[in-house]
């Protein structure tokens, strides 16, 4: 195909049968096998395309007309769906959004680990997928004279017009973001404005316990100093008298990163508490927690069920956060060696160990890749290991380290199927196998896939 020409020049109107969609949520047709991109288009339909960009090997197309639909496809039920970046998936039934998860896993074992001996389970969904996010981010920026809030317009950095609530979110957080905006308005808190890069008010971030309805405002301002500071928290703890921490993070930088270096307790204790099965965690403003706490509590189980413990085993817990899966371990184990390259995290951790009356947990801050190799040496033998690396995957070296260690398990809990593909690839050579690979549906409406590996040691 590479020498021919594409079948379609821009601007060009075309008919295609939408046959497969990406992990983005696009729908896929084909001309003679070159590929159109299509937003919006579901499997099984039929639609008037317009090419709107033409590239060799593959074209994008806008959606004109849907000739044929697909009885999957349903109204979005948010008003800005078609405009925000936050989800992909809202025009799908969520049966599909979950056939489409399971799939693009075990697309990603073939086609990238060349692992086809094994069926990936159906992705475990939600009963009611919506309002789950016990967090969110949403940027500030002011029109005509008013502080405005929402999300950015996809591909943009101008945030939708008449966005005032988001339904993937907790109700209580929409309702906190809301208060906090008009308060700082009336307060007069002058927005920050990136293009110049002056003003005070750059997001607003609401946290909520689900389990324990303790909540969370982080102000996140430009500058030191909040104008009105006492006023501010006055007002807001009169609209929310509950509220268990109203903190400030000051971020002076020129960047896309939503959260800066410093931190401050404006008024509270300066954390939340939450519960997931049986076990309390202190979560600080900083903290990476799962999003979603009732999927958080099945992808646990299911990492515990992986694990298989029966209660002298010693287990490490590599990139272990704020310790969420050691404590869950530690239930079942002799002893679980957690390990994580955020200070702050492992502080974290080692209190939540002790809030649960833990003991036979041990938590290292350093490089998952440099700390197991370490272990080996101190004589550290472990029979399971668990993983739960950031999207780009293990380090090469952190797969040698483990398949040196040799432990019986492995447990791979992965946001990220093309990286656990290349992974599982290596462990496999190493004398792994893999046994299952269970979706679980973290996000649901948007096109994330988290799930959770079991290989066991065959030998070579
Ligand atoms: N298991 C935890 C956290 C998973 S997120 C939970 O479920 O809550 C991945 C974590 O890996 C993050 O906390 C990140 O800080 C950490 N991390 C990233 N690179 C690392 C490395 N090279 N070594 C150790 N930890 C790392």
């Amino acid at each position: 195909m590479s020498k021919q020409q594409a079948p379609v020049k821009k601007n060009d109107i075309v008919t295609l049968n939408f046959e497969d969609i990406t992990h983005e949520g696009n729908g896929v047709g084909k001309i003679d096998g070159y590929p159109l991109f299509v937003p919006n288009a579901l499997p099984g339909e039929t639609g008037q395309v317009k090419a709107i960009m033409v590239k060799k090997n593959f074209a994008i197309g806008r959606l004109l007309e849907i000739v044929e639909r697909s009885p999957e496809r349903v109204e979005p039920p948010c008003n800005v769906y078609f405009q925000c970046g936050g989800c992909q998936l809202q025009h799908m039934s969520y049966a599909m959004q979950l056939k489409m998860k399971q799939k693009q896993v075990e697309s990603a074992l073939r086609k990238i680990g060349h692992i086809d001996h094994i069926t990936v389970e159906s992705t475990i969904g939600m009963d009611d997928p919506w309002r789950y996010r016990n967090k969110v981010q949403i940027p500030v920026a002011e029109r005509e004279g008013q502080l405005i809030t929402g999300f950015y317009r996809k591909k943009s950095h101008e945030i939708i017009e008449g966005m005032d609530r988001c339904i993937i979110t907790s109700e209580i957080n929409d309702r906190m973001v809301e208060a906090v905006r008009s308060i700082a308005d009336r307060l007069g808190i002058p927005a920050y404005d990136e293009q110049s890069h002056r003003g005070v008010l750059r997001h607003i971030m609401a946290r909520t316990g689900e389990a324990t309805d303790q909540t969370m405002i982080v102000l996140v301002t430009k500058t030191a100093e909040l104008p009105h500071k006492q006023q501010f928290i006055d007002q807001l703890k009169e609209t929310f008298p509950n509220i268990t921490s109203i903190m400030q993070n000051i971020n002076k930088e020129r960047t896309n990163v939503i959260l800066g270096k410093q931190t401050k307790c404006l008024w509270g204790e300066g954390y939340i508490y939450d519960t997931i099965g049986d076990i309390q965690f202190k979560i600080s403003a900083k903290s990476f927690y799962q999003v979603n706490p009732k999927q958080t509590k099945k992808l646990y189980d299911q990492t515990l069920a992986f694990a298989d413990l029966s209660g002298g085993e010693t287990v490490i817990d590599a990139y272990c956060g704020i310790g969420t899966i050691s404590l869950f371990l530690a239930q079942k184990a002799g002893k679980v060696y957690g390990v994580e390259i955020v200070p702050e995290a492992i502080t974290d951790a080692k209190e939540n160990a002790k809030l649960n009356k833990m003991e036979n947990v041990d938590f290292v801050v350093g490089q998952a890749e440099k700390v197991m190799p370490w272990w080996t040496a101190q004589g550290l033998k472990p029979d399971v290991i668990v993983v739960d690396p950031p999207r780009k995957g293990c380090e090469e070296e952190l797969l040698a380290a483990m398949i040196a260690m040799k432990p019986e398990r492995i447990v791979y809990v992965s946001c990220n199927p093309s990286t656990l593909a290349r992974d599982l690839r290596i462990l496999e050579d190493g004398g792994y196998r893999t046994k299952k690979v269970q979706p679980v549906d973290m996000f649901p409406q948007t096109s994330h896939v988290e799930c959770c590996a079991l290989l066991t040691y065959e030998g070579k």
